[in-house]
């Protein structure tokens, strides 16, 4: 008898991925070397002479229970199932700067005063919003402009952050309504605290995923944390009535050294059922949570499930650059909205297809953990979405990797 990983499943040498379920097996030494040797022919009876055939017997079960390999009477070849053909990858390699994503920041300033937000332009943490600093802002008509140009390269989803990008209101609806009329999808980030009944409800009509940063559940830290007495209350109110509307929406958690302690609390208060999203403060911010530094490193909420989708552009390109770009404030374009160290251009100056031509931007979309100094020994490296810019922040290489507790 013999045994054969199935068609659909991918093995790094030290995981099986099944890459229709999204799930992943992972093997010890000993295992790796068993299951590799029954893939590449040899028998399952001389397997077990060789090695332990109880090992063998029990690894045997549990790959059948999960449906990751076939049982079969002659040795055979079960040919692996190639995605090549996938529209996204076939059409970046004709046209490089094909845009996907694009993420907008219509201003760095915030209705709200958080005791760790600085105009820095270093980031202290991961996708959200922050304060940022500008000497001068695209005008409404540039904005359109641009809205567009992406939508003419082609972006499929547009990312509004800040600051706070409710508090341009009628410019941030005015692009929302241009973009669904193309059928793009949208998201934004907010605090929420600018959200009344109006706004939610037209959200709700163009599909608009929210991305809502909540501090605390707690009336006290609300208030150390931003200064507001009704801060909280107005967000679960808000929150209440997105659930109504059912609009789509995330709850970021940004966990900083006020509002630590409630961890292991917050959820429970705001209701188990959300979708929520750790992000931390990191060290270079005075308020960084020490005592969930070892939360914060857990290399394990940053694995993604992988699938026939998206595998090979996991093993070719970056997933938070690829094909996506930021455009700031004040029209300079970036890798992302954290990562400043080095503009693409500035638009207003330029156009945004000038900006794709000079192809600086490729190096970032090529960026891969395979290329990355330490992650490239990482058995993860296939599967974790882990943060160059925090990282970049904090050595100035974007190749380094400082917050995982697998180095
Ligand atoms: S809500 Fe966001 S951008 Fe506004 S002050 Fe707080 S952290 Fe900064
Ligand atoms: S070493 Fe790199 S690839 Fe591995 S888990 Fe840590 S950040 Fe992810
Ligand atoms: S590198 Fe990725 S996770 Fe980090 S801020 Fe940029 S987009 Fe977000």
């Amino acid at each position: 008898m013999y045994l054969k990983l199935a068609e659909y499943v991918y093995c790094n040498g030290q995981i099986l991925f099944n890459l229709l379920s999204g799930s992943r097996y992972e093997l010890n030494d000993v295992t790796a070397q068993i299951v590799q040797k029954l893939d590449s022919g040899m028998d399952i009876e001389t397997a077990m002479r060789l090695y332990s055939s109880a090992d063998i017997d029990s690894i045997i079960k549990q790959l059948i229970e999960m449906e990751y390999v076939y049982i079969l009477d002659t040795p055979s070849l079960v040919p692996k199932i190639q995605m090549h053909n996938s529209t996204v990858l076939t059409s970046y390699l004709r046209s490089p700067f094909k845009l996907f994503s694009l993420t907008i920041e219509l201003t760095g300033k915030c209705n709200m005063d958080c005791i760790f937000c600085n105009s820095s332009n270093l980031a202290y943490r991961t996708c959200g919003c922050k304060k940022w600093h500008y000497d001068r802002m695209l005008s409404d008509t540039q904005w359109k402009d641009i809205a567009k140009q992406a939508t003419e390269l082609g972006a499929k989803n547009i990312v509004f952050s800040g600051g706070e990008p409710m508090l341009r209101k009628i410019l941030l609806f005015d692009l929302i309504s241009y973009f669904r009329s193309k059928n793009i999808t949208i998201s934004i980030f907010t605090n929420g605290s600018l959200l009344d009944k109006d706004s939610l409800q037209f959200l709700a009509k163009n599909e608009v995923t929210l991305n809502i940063q909540i501090l605390s559940s707690n009336i006290n830290n609300y208030r150390i944390l931003t200064g507001s007495e009704k801060g909280y209350n107005d967000i679960s109110n808000t929150i209440s009535y997105i659930k109504s509307l059912k609009i789509q929406h995330n709850i970021i958690l940004l966990w900083n050294s006020i509002n630590a302690t409630e961890f292991d609390t917050i959820r429970d208060a705001l209701g188990a059922q959300l979708r929520y999203i750790d992000c931390y403060l990191y060290p270079s911010n005075k308020y960084h949570p020490k005592t969930l530094r070892e939360k914060m490193n857990n290399h394990i909420p940053r694995l993604i499930a992988l699938d026939l989708n998206n595998l090979e552009y996991r093993k070719n390109f970056n997933m938070c650059f690829f094909g996506s770009i930021f455009i700031a404030t004040d029209g300079s374009v970036y890798p992302c909205m954290m990562l400043r160290r080095e503009s693409f251009g500035v638009l207003g100056d330029k156009q945004l297809y000038e900006v794709f031509l000079n192809h600086e931007y490729a190096k970032y979309w090529n960026l891969s953990n395979f290329k990355l100094t330490q992650c490239v020994l990482c058995k993860y490296a296939i599967c974790c979405n882990n943060c160059r810019a925090v990282e970049c922040a904090h050595t100035a290489d974007i190749t380094t990797t400082s917050y995982c507790d697998m180095i």
